[in-house]
């Protein structure tokens, strides 16, 4: 079942603030039109009243859809850095409420699916739009990372960037290059989508040299680059 409230929200461009409704979960079952909402980067978008301005509200939600086995759990881009404690709360509220205190028949589903931990709508698309492109995403990740260390010398002057998926058209992967603060478009790269059958056949070294990109739920390249938590030292 999905779930919304009505929120205040802002416009950037005139501070106008008016009502929006906004999703705390969405199940991509019974809200047919959510998954292209979502990948068009539609869900939240808000027309503002006063000067017209279209802006995203973001908001947490959570997707899901039993029957297709994905669950994804958006996050606002300003938490990512929050990722290793975000990724393990998500992990325990997903065995309490769809394992442990589900019925039977949610519970028995919810333990085949598919579960991630996104950050901002373009995460949010890029996620559904490779499961419905039917890649492994956990593949297309570590060719993330094998793309970025093969054109390091073209992607260094931009600073501390992350590739997004925003298609696959015939036989080329076509990413936006964002920048890793603003979550903003700063370059478009293509690369041949054999890369990912190429790689695949290395995925047991990947999976040695990334495990917690197999084996978390925030199975991203962007983890390897954002900053390690803090740690608390005696002085
Ligand atoms: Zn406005």
């Amino acid at each position: 079942m999905s779930s919304f409230a009505i929120y205040d929200v802002r416009c950037p461009e005139c501070s106008h603030v008016q009502k929006a409704q906004l999703f705390h979960s969405v199940n991509g079952q019974r809200l047919g039109a959510a998954e292209d909402a979502i990948i068009e980067g539609r869900l939240h978008l808000v027309c503002c009243d006063r000067c017209g301005n279209e802006y995203l509200a973001e908001r947490g939600v959570i997707y899901i859809h039993l029957a297709k086995k994905q669950l994804v759990a958006m996050y606002p881009r300003d938490q990512m850095q929050q990722f290793r404690y975000l990724e393990d709360h998500v992990a325990s509220v997903f065995q309490r409420e769809f394992v442990q205190m589900a019925p039977n028949t949610v519970s028995r589903a919810a333990e085949q699916l598919t579960s991630r931990l996104v950050f901002g709508s373009r995460q949010f698309a890029e996620r559904l739009r490779v499961f419905r492109l039917g890649i492994d995403d956990r593949l297309l990740e570590c060719t993330k990372l094998w793309l970025i260390k093969q054109r390091l010398a073209d992607l260094i002057e931009l600073g501390s960037v992350e590739l997004c998926l925003d298609d696959r058209r015939d036989d080329t992967l076509l990413f936006s290059v964002l920048n890793l603060d603003s979550g903003t478009d700063v370059k478009q790269m293509t690369a041949p989508a054999k890369i990912l059958s190429f790689l695949d056949q290395k995925r047991d070294d990947f999976e040695r040299a990334y495990p917690d990109l197999f084996a978390k739920t925030f199975a991203s390249a962007t983890r390897y680059f954002l900053p390690p938590p803090l740690r608390w030292t005696a002085l």
